[in-house]
């Protein structure tokens, strides 16, 4: 098996197309119980300085982006794949 070794700047295009997608439909597996659903579908708790996504089923947090001055990190907690 060949590969290219290559730098970060190859991921531009992957990340642009990724992300221009409807990110409600992006099927979310929780690394806790298992269950696989949409992310339309998870509980958001929301506030200005954290957006946390929960698994429906379990309750885990599955990601969170937190905001602050110096811009916003996604953090990924039980979230296993996405599947895009
Ligand atoms: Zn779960």
């Amino acid at each position: 098996m060949t590969y290219e070794l290559v730098d970060g700047n190859a991921l531009a295009g992957i990340f642009t197309e990724l992300l221009s997608r409807d990110a409600t439909m992006i099927q979310a597996e929780c690394g806790a119980c298992g269950a696989t659903a949409p992310l339309a579908t998870t509980t958001v708790e929301r506030d200005e300085f954290a957006v946390i996504v929960r698994c429906r089923g379990c309750t885990h947090t599955l990601l969170t982006i937190l905001n602050d001055p110096a811009g916003s990190r996604l953090v990924i907690g039980a979230v296993r794949n996405l599947v895009l």
